[in-house]
């Protein structure tokens, strides 16, 4: 994802310029990746203006991610909601990425420093389709990685940490260099576990199936919102182990996420998903309704949409 530098960036209670937020080499999270951060999307809706999609939730999500690594973020969630709303309004910004930050600072060496000061950042820069307009219509095509996912007791998948996304690299990486968009990871038992950046789902007679909490993911909140959407439309969705073969099986599969919000997979290690010509209803269906709560067609019933005014 290419950044589009902007004018401001919030850092510690105020708005800086984008090219001052530099930071010391010694900082702790750069060293030791003891840093937690945010993905979240502000969309141009058609009824309410420029909004930031499911606020309270991403924030709540770092907040648990800081907690996680003892980094003290002294920020209520309403002050960050607000944050995330304010630097889309300084920044003139309307669909747009935000990446909120908070990572321990310069002041010790070592990982289990305890003196080491936090430090909050939001920045934010335009942002439409992150994997291609085309993507989210034709799907893109997939591989299953050599590389597992972080296994349970180790570092936490559930929390969204920077080191986390060393294993998503070399997922990513390794899918990108066979000609693939996108690489899935395995569990450390070999269960479907999720993309490098994506949640999985796969639709199978009519039903959704999705790997649970369990499977080494990060609880999405784009996934939350699909979950939702699909449950709001009398579409039954289990949450289960899912073992590779289903992948080969599924009449659908799709990826979700902020960035990629939901992206259809047109086939997986060169197998065409589905049968091809009977489209994915499914699929479409969600994203009908996903997309259409930014137009209005959707009823916001669960108030995601927090307009940034
Ligand atoms: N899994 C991983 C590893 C991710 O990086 C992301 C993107 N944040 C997701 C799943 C999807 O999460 P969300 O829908 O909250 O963006």
């Amino acid at each position: 994802m290419p950044i589009k530098p902007t004018k401001l960036i919030w850092r510690n209670g105020e708005m800086i310029p984008w090219a001052q937020a530099t930071t010391h080499i010694a900082t702790h999270g750069l060293q030791y990746g003891t840093a937690v951060f945010e993905g979240m999307r502000a969309y141009e809706t058609r009824h309410k203006g420029p909004a930031v999609f499911r606020n309270r939730e991403h924030i709540e999500r770092l907040l648990f991610s800081a907690k996680v690594y003892r980094i003290a973020i002294n920020y209520s969630l309403d002050d960050l909601m607000a944050v995330c709303r304010e630097i889309i309004r300084v920044n003139d910004l309307r669909a747009a990425y935000i990446r909120p930050v908070a990572f321990l600072g310069y002041g010790e060496m070592g990982p289990s420093a305890q003196n080491c000061p936090s430090e909050v950042a939001v920045m934010a820069w335009p942002l439409g389709a992150y994997l291609g307009d085309e993507a989210l219509k034709k799907g893109i095509d997939v591989s299953v990685s050599s590389w597992r996912r972080l296994a349970p007791s180790t570092t936490p998948a559930g929390v969204k940490a920077a080191g986390n996304y060393l294993s998503s690299r070399l997922i990513g990486m390794e899918a990108k260099d066979q000609g693939f968009v996108e690489g899935i990871g395995l569990t450390h038992d070999g269960l479907v576990s999720e993309g490098a950046g994506e949640n999985i789902f796969i639709v199978h007679k009519g039903r959704i199936i999705t790997p649970p909490a369990a499977a080494s993911i990060l609880g999405g909140i784009t996934r939350d919102t699909v979950i939702t959407l699909a449950r709001d439309s009398g579409i039954e969705v289990t949450e289960q182990s899912v073992p590779r073969e289903m992948l080969y099986y599924a009449d659908e599969v799709f990826l979700t996420g902020t960035a990629a919000e939901i992206t259809p997979v047109r086939a997986i290690d060169r197998i065409e998903v589905g049968s091809g010509n009977r489209g994915r209803p499914v699929t479409s269906a969600l994203q009908e309704k996903f997309f259409g709560l930014f137009t209005g067609k959707t009823e916001d019933k669960w108030g995601w949409l927090d307009p940034v005014g």
